[in-house]
């Protein structure tokens, strides 16, 4: 297969030194775009921004192919965590790492750089395929803005591959849990606390007496639950009026987290309920769960080009989200794929040249044998 090393590391190097943030890829999407025309795809920009009042939106790529084969999806993300203005990588032996100030963003220009890569090296080599789409979205980092801004309709692939993982190349990630954002408001009555305290009702101790009642931490081997932050009152000497409490459950199984999320909504309910107040319950979907099979297109093919390059594919869940949860939300079967970043949302953060060639060649492989 004919990676271009040189050509492969210069374009990672030539990303990483891209300034972008979450609603701050203006930049990154016009050199993208720009990168893609000169290849000779067809380029739109969708107004995902908006949602988040950012200077960008996704930016989608068309290459058309063999209306004969499936039409595959290729996405990473564009924007990327904090510290990361002004990267300055350095490559010591064969390792690319940041100068130790910033990450180096290799979650997620990796990803774009083993995408570019490969249609590179289809166009040059003029590898069969089918119509290929390459998605960049914005907004992943805490939010997948840009992967729940996308319109589907828009989108004609079959299936879609998310290069987007710390775990080995070769990994298949295809399972990952759905996850749920409640806030516990919990209403009491305020109250001199040393001159009328009979007067009020403590909203901390009634918050305090619910989570009591939670079930939380490790539920089963497929669901979590926990209460991450709490907030109430306002000075020592008056009774709190409010207390609230943000809370998030986990789990693979959509009944078991329905089970979960009711039983703390119920403790908080009751708590309530003891002293005559009320709760508000605010429930927000985060991202949803998904599992796709091993028979499924989308894994036989990760599967079959891993192989035909002499990588042994690993199949495995995940417990967090990403926009491939988002995509299969939307009925599009999507699958993460490992690029072996190590120490990601660090200053510690690095890539291996060869991982990123390994990248870009299963990337490559994907296409020839779809
Ligand atoms: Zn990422």
């Amino acid at each position: 297969m004919q990676i271009n090393q040189e050509r492969l590391v210069n374009e990672f190097l030539a990303l990483v030194q891209i300034d972008s943030f979450a609603g701050e890829e203006r930049e990154i999407a016009d050199y993208l775009i720009k990168q893609l025309q000169q290849l000779g795809l067809e380029v739109t920009e969708d107004d995902a921004g908006k949602t988040i009042n950012g200077n960008a939106g996704n930016v989608i790529a068309r290459m058309p192919g063999d209306p004969g084969k499936p039409t595959i999806m290729f996405c990473a993300h564009m924007d990327r965590v904090a510290p990361g203005k002004g990267i300055k990588p350095i490559i010591e032996n064969g390792i690319i790492k940041s100068d130790g100030t910033t990450i180096l963003a290799a979650d997620d220009a990796a990803g774009i750089a083993a995408i570019l890569e490969a249609i590179r090296v289809v166009k040059a080599a003029e590898i069969p395929h089918g119509s290929i789409e390459v998605v960049f979205t914005i907004a992943e980092e805490g939010g997948l803005f840009g992967a729940k801004a996308l319109d589907r309709s828009q989108l004609k692939a079959d299936f879609a591959y998310f290069l987007d993982s710390n775990d080995a190349v070769g990994t298949i990630i295809n399972q990952a849990p759905s996850h749920q954002n409640l806030d516990i408001t919990f209403y009491g009555k305020a109250a001199h606390a040393g001159v009328s305290p009979e007067k009020g009702i403590n909203a901390i101790k009634i918050a305090a007496e619910a989570i009591a009642q939670m079930n939380l931490g490790r539920i089963d081997h497929e669901t979590t639950a926990n209460v991450g932050l709490i907030k109430g009152g306002t000075a020592t000497n008056i009774v709190p009026e409010l207390c609230t409490a943000n809370c998030e459950i986990r789990s693979l199984d959509p009944d078991k987290l329905k089970t979960q999320v009711d039983q703390m909504i119920a403790a908080a309910q009751n708590a309530a309920a003891k002293y005559g107040t009320k709760v508000d319950i605010h429930l927000e979907d985060s991202y949803p769960a998904f599992k796709i099979p091993e028979s499924d297109p989308v894994i036989q093919l990760a599967v079959k080009a891993a192989e035909a390059i002499g990588i042994t594919p690993q199949i495995k869940g995940t417990g967090g989200g990403s926009d491939a949860s988002i995509l299969n939300g939307k009925n599009l079967p999507s699958v993460v794929l490992g690029l072996n970043y190590q120490d990601v949302h660090s200053t510690n953060e690095s890539i291996a040249i060869a991982d990123l060639v390994r990248a870009a060649e299963l990337v490559v492989s994907i296409i020839e044998h779809a």
